[in-house]
């Protein structure tokens, strides 16, 4: 898929007021700092596109952004932060929640790890959730020029064999960097497929 214009829609914490249009969206969530800004500008070939919204105090939000006048790709909030409040955690939980079980023309969730990490329990908590949800979603491995090929198989190894241990299959995954466009292509084409 080429990218011929990338448009950014709207912000906001609620998921009624987000756009009323059909048309197909892919939400991208992740841990904070899992570089899901950067993978989104890499994405769209843009520069600071997930900017655009990224004052701060608006990572909280729901972003979406039209693609190609065609699709929408959702910026979620990061989960994750260090030290937040149970009540906002409780907050942000309910949110998010919201969003994946109202969202109707939600096709499918990229949930972003870090390809340096070995498998976290926040992670993998969410994919059991999305899937027990019924939510289709892929992994996106991020900053994979940080890691040697043979590192990168090791860690998706790792993935495979936990992942493997609650589902039959391993969800489909892509191996992305933002500093050298790994990736882009084969996110684009898949989403390509699916809209
Ligand atoms: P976000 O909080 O998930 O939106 O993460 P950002 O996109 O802001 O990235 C967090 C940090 O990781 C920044 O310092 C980025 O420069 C860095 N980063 C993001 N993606 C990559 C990548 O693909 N490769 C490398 N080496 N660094 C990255």
């Amino acid at each position: 898929m080429k990218i011929k214009s990338a448009e950014f829609v709207m912000s906001n914490s609620d998921v009624e007021k987000c756009p009323k249009s059909r048309l197909p969206e892919y939400a991208f969530i992740g841990r904070s700092n899992v570089g899901k800004s950067s993978l989104i500008n890499m994405l769209t070939d843009r520069k600071s596109l997930a900017k655009t919204s990224g004052r701060p105090g608006k990572t909280q939000l729901i972003n979406h952004f039209l693609i190609n006048k065609n699709w929408h790709l959702v910026d979620l909030p990061g989960y994750g932060y260090a030290r937040v409040s149970k009540s906002s955690k409780k907050t942000f939980q309910s949110f998010i929640t919201q969003y994946f079980k109202s969202r109707e023309q939600l096709v499918t969730a990229f949930v972003l790890v870090d390809i340096r990490h070995d498998p976290q329990p926040i992670d993998l908590e969410f994919m059991q959730w999305l899937g027990e949800n019924g939510i289709p979603f892929s992994i996106i491995f991020t900053k994979a020029d940080k890691l040697k090929p043979k590192a990168i198989e090791r860690h998706v190894a790792d993935y495979k064999t936990i992942l493997l241990e609650s589902w039959e299959d391993m969800p489909n995954y892509f191996i992305t960097s933002s500093s050298n466009g790994i990736g882009q292509e084969e996110v684009l084409t898949y989403i390509d497929t699916l809209t």
